[in-house]
């Protein structure tokens, strides 16, 4: 499961033409998720999978951050713990916009790497995110 699943990552990253992979930082996953050593150990393997992986075709993987990622709303910003209704449901109690838990987990890690890229020294900045539904810049996220 785990190699179907690294194999389609690296796909993905192939098909959309992608430089990067990032992952939230997976030191304190089980705290924050509650998941077992178990799940633990499965998230640790998916990630090398998809570095070696991800590797043979230059890709880089990298770890973001993953504070507040969860409660805070990828389209305003604004974060607060009753934002995430539920496991899998996201409502932002200021600007209302609905998504996925996840995906707008997934969307705040990329905004979160894009303008890192920005703020540091060496300038690596004018990073884009490609998403299904749009296009992460530093400014925020485009619908397309
Ligand atoms: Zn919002």
């Amino acid at each position: 499961m785990l190699h179907r699943a690294s194999n389609a990552i690296v796909d993905e990253a192939l098909r959309y033409d992608c430089d990067v992979i990032l992952f939230e930082d997976l030191t304190h996953i089980r705290e924050r998720t509650g998941a077992s050593w178990g799940h633990k150990w499965a998230f640790r393997t998916l990630y090398e999978q998809v570095e070696y992986k991800a590797e043979a075709i230059s890709v880089s993987v990298k770890q973001v951050g993953s504070a507040y990622t969860s409660k805070r709303c990828a389209e305003c910003g604004f974060t607060a713990d009753e934002n995430r209704l539920t496991r899998n449901d996201f409502r932002c109690v200021k600007c209302e916009s609905e998504a996925n838990a996840d995906y707008n987990a997934a969307k705040n890690i990329g905004i979160r790497y894009v303008r890192r890229g920005q703020q540091s020294s060496r300038r690596t900045g004018n990073s884009q995110l490609a998403l299904k539904s749009g296009t992460v810049t530093s400014s925020g996220f485009v619908e397309t």
